[in-house]
């Protein structure tokens, strides 16, 4: 039986992973979870999300096959299985001890969605909640169609990001081991050791987007008043459990490892011709011109196969913007990201230089090819003429000039990532010129 709920929280407090520990504890005293409960995040561009637009789904049954550590929660380890036998538990059973526990933890202004079914959506629903801004109808027609029960609060919206998790069929996945605060320390000051961090990333390969070590800063720890002490990101369950005990914090509540799209670019459009607002797409042209405006923002406009696109680079993505102040025209380059209304500007999460353009500065007339004397100029963009000889060159005398940006692929610090951007590190790549204040 799959579980799948969305938009409890709010930006004033609680927290949708939260409530899933609460609902595995819950059902987990009789029943087992049938894979890693799951956090999948959906368009991050969809204008009334709280934070991260994710989706929780679990799935439970009657386990069978391998047996994975997943968590603990109030000091009982939690496992899950690799299967689920044939044996459904009883939907009411489910529906009946999860309402108490939505109502006791959503926030007031929140409009939570409960989907409950035998049955997983298509998952083209998948896709679309990944990628476009959806209809609510979509959502219904589909929770109709494979006749889930659904229960809403508030205007019930959450049920668009439930049906919609609950279609994904991970291709490519990550896992995130979150871990939890006793209540009494929700919204105070976190404590913790970042070196334990920086010992954690640089002793577990398969972690990323934890530890930025070109800043030495921390990303995985939010400075949002919610539940969460740290969400540790990473491709192997083992290793994220070893982290967890390289990581000195104050106590902990509980922790619990999700399977989750995240650091996958699932969000990412190719070969669009459109560009629709609030949809996230791959584009590629030539560089025409880059400003700086206010606030510290970098415009750069390519020319793509359908048009001029303006990618910008924000104040929040840092040094990511110098890469965008070394770019020249004629520079060829692949930019992914959201493509925003207002400014019209694709807001970029990473950059693929694909080539550099030479580029040269003038450094005197050229000399006559006749007596060797130094010609002279006939007038703006007219070319220079050598009085004796009459002699003609259209080109001053010119030097190629130094290009700090060399082929490869660009991303903003660790903490200014999207959640769904796949990082160098996932792509086996890294990059090619580190850009600090404009200098290499
Ligand atoms: P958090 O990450 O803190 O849990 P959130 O960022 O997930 O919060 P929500 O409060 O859940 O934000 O709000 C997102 C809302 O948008 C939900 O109601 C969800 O159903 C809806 N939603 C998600 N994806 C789409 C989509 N592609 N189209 C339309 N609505 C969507």
């Amino acid at each position: 039986m799959y579980v799948a709920l969305d938009d409890t929280d709010s930006v004033n407090g609680n927290c949708t992973t939260f409530l899933a520990t609460e609902i595995i504890s819950e059902l987990c005293e009789e029943m087992d979870l049938i894979g890693y409960p799951r956090l999948v995040r959906l368009n991050p561009a969809v204008p009334w999300k709280t934070r991260g637009n994710g989706s929780l789904v679990m799935k439970f049954g009657k386990g069978k096959g391998k047996k994975t550590y997943t968590g603990n929660i109030a000091g009982r380890d939690i496992f899950c299985y690799e299967k689920a036998a044939s044996y459904e538990p009883d939907e009411k059973v489910i529906i009946n001890r999860i309402i108490p526990l939505i109502k006791e933890n959503s926030e007031p202004d929140a409009n939570p969605g409960l989907v409950v079914s035998r049955r997983k959506p298509s998952q083209s629903l998948y896709w679309k909640g990944v990628r476009t801004i959806l209809d609510r109808n979509i959502a219904e027609n589909e929770i109709r169609r494979i006749g889930a029960f659904v229960y809403e609060m508030g205007n019930g919206r959450g049920i668009i990001g439930a049906v919609c998790g609950m279609a994904w069929r991970p291709g490519d996945s990550t896992l995130e081991l979150l871990t939890y605060r006793p209540r009494d320390r929700w919204g105070t000051e976190r404590i913790f050791e970042p070196l334990s961090i920086m010992k954690a990333d640089a002793s577990l390969p398969s972690t990323f987007n934890n530890w930025e070590e070109r800043t030495q800063k921390i990303a995985m720890v939010p400075a949002t008043p919610c539940p969460i002490m740290y969400g540790l990101r990473g491709d192997s369950g083992a290793d994220l459990i070893n982290g967890k005990n390289i990581i000195k914090t104050e106590p902990l509540d509980r922790w619990v490892i999700f399977l989750t799209n995240q650091g996958t670019d699932d969000h990412i459009i190719y070969n669009s011709k459109e560009r629709v607002p609030n949809q996230s797409y791959y584009v590629e042209g030539k560089v025409t011109g880059s400003r700086r405006i206010a606030g510290g923002h970098v415009f750069t406009d390519i020319l793509t196969k359908h048009g001029s696109v303006t990618v910008g680079a924000y104040e929040p993505s840092k040094e990511f913007r110098y890469l965008f102040d070394n770019l020249c025209n004629g520079d060829i380059i692949g930019a992914m990201g959201e493509m925003r209304a207002e400014p019209r500007t694709l807001n970029a999460e990473k950059v693929r230089v694909i080539s550099v353009a030479d580029r040269y500065a003038k450094v005197s007339n050229p000399l006559c090819t006749g007596c060797g004397r130094t010609m002279e100029s006939v007038g703006r963009d007219k070319g220079y003429r050598c009085r004796k000889c009459h002699t003609f060159s259209a080109e001053p005398k010119r030097i190629g000039s130094m290009r700090w940006v060399r082929e490869g692929w660009y991303e903003p610090p660790a903490a200014a990532r999207r959640h769904l951007s796949k990082p160098l590190k996932r792509m086996g790549l890294e990059q090619p010129v580190e850009f600090v204040n404009k200098r290499m």
